[in-house]
């Protein structure tokens, strides 16, 4: 079962434009930045109540965000759902015929394990599972 939105990501192309941009959208600064080396990115994350934004700038050219915003340009890139045991979710998800982008959790910002599901599997939408690290 999933638990409930974690955060919401989002592709950014300068993630020092963005930071300026979302803090004056959301009257509030992001609480901390943190870089990703596996994933090609770094991260910024703002808490709105329960809420987590995620914003993400490619630090490689051939990282998935670089990609992303190629593709589609800026925009919302995935939703991160918060599960309690993410090996058990990806079991039971590959078995409702969903499609794991990563066979094995990895290792996400913000001390989480996450496995992303493919877009082509869930209507479009990048969904990424996070687990807090124990
Ligand atoms: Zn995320």
């Amino acid at each position: 079962m999933l638990k409930k939105v974690e955060h919401i990501g989002i592709a950014v192309k300068s993630l020092d434009n963005a930071n300026t941009l979302f803090s004056k959208l959301f009257g509030k600064e992001h609480y901390k930045i943190e870089r990703v080396e596996s994933e090609g990115v770094n991260t910024s994350f703002f808490m709105l109540g329960e809420t987590k934004i995620e914003l993400l700038e490619a630090t490689k050219s051939d990282s998935a965000i670089a990609k992303f915003i190629e593709k589609k340009g800026e925009g919302i890139h995935h939703i991160a759902y918060e599960v309690e045991n993410i090996l058990e979710e990806m079991e039971r998800l590959k078995k409702e015929g969903f499609e794991l982008i990563n066979q094995q959790p990895k290792e996400g910002a913000d001390n989480k394990l996450i496995c992303f599901l493919h877009p082509k599997s869930t209507n479009g939408i990048l969904v990424e599972l996070c687990q807090e690290r124990k």
